[in-house]
């Protein structure tokens, strides 16, 4: 069953020339944890407060529970609407202990069951301990678990985090996303957060929407994006990629390095057009009629992997450079370099939609 569906949405504020969020269509089911990713100013805050209850959608209508919350001439409150926030800030009443901040919503429990829900959501924080503390007492990650604690302590319908890991220092977000991702599942609550990360949709999101001028370019799991994006824009976004135009031929894809041999082409010999390809995609081999070839330009050692820069040049001059990732161990013998696609894992990108 959808706990939350998004029909059509739309918002445009009065003085602004473009909508802000256009024609945005979402099923999230209960327990899911979905992402809204995208670059500054492409909607994701909007559609957060629309469904929050804090702006009023001009298009479209919002169901919770199957339930018409917003649209169709229905707005209802939004301490009606049973939803939890966790804001970017975390917005913690700073005049109130951690166990004050996470029982302030449960006013309306008698003081034993408010009790007991409390302790339930520290201990699954982690937070034991911390109860008599001030917000100005904890680091960024205690706050941001008591600021999720206090939004889950209700039993929400649905908890929304407006950019969850942005105050967070680069060597603890993993850690963080981990954990947050641990107390969603463990409560089966249902979640969705925005971002203009990659790596948050990758490690927390079941379902990620990417955004672009308010609408929704793609949906799907993290997963099926990543290996098979809609459009150059979602591939770019989505991670590093080699963007390759080619001609279809029956052998495969005619493109500026050579042929690329492909079966089941899911398009017409003749046609043109866009590949991505991932720098992973592609494995380093010795020499064969098949392979590609190239000079390396520039090699990088990441870690878990090195990043070759590949220049390619065609019979007639035309240069590309191929990004590949190879193992950290790999010697680049000489300056050649011999490649080609990993079976199956060359994607036909669609045109961009604006
Ligand atoms: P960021 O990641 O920077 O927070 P965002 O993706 O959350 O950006 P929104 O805050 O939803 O983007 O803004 C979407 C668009 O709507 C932007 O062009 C913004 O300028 C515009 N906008 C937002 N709020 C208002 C408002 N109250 N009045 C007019 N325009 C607004």
């Amino acid at each position: 069953m959808n706990i939350l569906e998004l029909r059509n949405t739309g918002k445009k504020f009065p003085e602004a020339t473009d909508w802000a969020v256009k024609d945005f269509n979402l099923e999230v089911q209960e327990g899911e944890i979905v992402a809204f990713l995208g670059e500054s100013g492409c909607g994701k805050t909007t559609l957060l407060r629309m469904i929050a209850g804090f702006a009023n959608p001009t298009q479209g209508t919002i169901l919770l529970n199957g339930e018409i919350i917003a649209g169709e001439g229905i707005f209802m409150e939004p301490q009606q609407r049973q939803v939890g926030i966790v804001f970017q800030d975390y917005a913690l009443f700073p005049h109130k202990t951690v166990w004050e901040n996470i029982t302030f919503g449960l006013f309306r429990l008698t003081k034993d069951i408010a009790s007991e829900k409390a302790r339930n959501i520290i201990s699954l924080s982690g937070l034991e301990g911390l109860e008599r503390r001030y917000p100005h007492q904890l680091s960024g990650g205690q706050k941001q678990r008591v600021a999720l604690a206090r939004a889950m302590a209700p039993e929400p319908r649905i908890i929304l985090f407006d950019e969850p890991f942005s105050n967070i220092d680069s060597l603890r977000k993993n850690q963080m996303r981990d954990d947050i991702r641990d107390i969603i599942r463990q409560t089966g609550s249902t979640a969705i957060f925005v971002t203009h990360d990659t790596k948050d949709v990758l490690a927390m999101a079941d379902k990620v929407a990417v955004i672009k001028n308010g609408r929704s370019l793609q949906t799907g799991k993290p997963e099926d994006i990543y290996n098979f994006p809609a459009n150059s824009y979602v591939a770019d976004f989505f991670g590093k990629t080699n963007i390759i135009k080619a001609r279809v031929t029956r052998e495969g894809f005619e493109t500026p390095m050579g042929l690329i041999k492909a079966d089941n082409i899911p398009a017409k010999p003749e046609q043109e057009v866009v590949l991505s390809i991932r720098p992973e995609q592609f494995h380093i081999i010795p020499q064969d009629n098949e392979c590609l070839c190239g000079s390396i330009v520039k090699e990088r050692f990441l870690g878990e992997y090195k990043e070759l820069t590949c220049k390619v040049e065609t019979p007639e001059g035309i240069k590309t450079e191929i990004i590949i990732y190879a193992s950290p161990h790999h010697v680049c013998n000489g300056q050649k370099c011999y490649f080609k696609p990993k079976d199956g894992r060359i994607n036909i990108l669609g045109p961009e939609k604006e």
